[in-house]
């Protein structure tokens, strides 16, 4: 079973943004996931592997 992924949940992934920031929210889950960099704001699609692949922490949302 996979890392359960919800929308809202805040992912630091192993390789981070060019500005800086590994934190992403995540915006949409799916085959591909719509994440938001925490640094500075830019959207990017990216597969659910590579995000399972390079997630390093994943904070939830209602916790
Ligand atoms: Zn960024």
């Amino acid at each position: 079973m996979g890392i359960p992924y919800e929308v809202g949940d805040i992912v630091t992934l192993k390789k981070g943004h060019p500005c800086g920031s590994s934190q992403w929210e995540i915006l949409r889950v799916g085959a591909d996931f719509r994440l938001k960099c925490l640094g500075c704001g830019r959207q990017v699609m990216i597969s659910r592997k590579l995000v399972e692949k390079n997630t390093r922490g994943i904070e939830k949302k209602s916790e």
